[in-house]
């Protein structure tokens, strides 16, 4: 994205609750941003579709922070909405 290389990594649940650190008793994510290290990680265990929604909501946190569109990025039920739109694009296409 811009002038990174993003890579996209397939995780498992363990491997993600520890990437994500969010402390005792909240829910592990299926998708996580890593901006430092210019990575998206996704969760292995969801169905496939669910693992899809997963990447373009991660997806759209970058797309926007790399646009310069913060405020999107931050807005967490716009992320939510434009990822589930491109997955549901992407469904429709196949
Ligand atoms: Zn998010």
């Amino acid at each position: 994205m811009g002038c990174h290389l993003w890579t996209v990594t397939i995780v498992s649940k363990e491997e993600m609750d520890t990437l994500f650190d969010g402390g005792e008793g909240n829910e592990v994510p299926l998708g996580l941003t890593l901006t430092h290290e210019c990575r998206i990680c996704v969760r292995d265990d969801p169905c496939e579709s669910v693992r899809w929604h997963a990447f373009w909501h991660e997806f759209v946190h970058v797309l926007t922070a790399s646009a310069g569109l913060s405020k999107i990025d931050k807005n967490e039920d716009l992320v939510e909405l434009l990822g589930m739109l491109i997955a549901q694009a992407q469904q429709t296409m196949e």
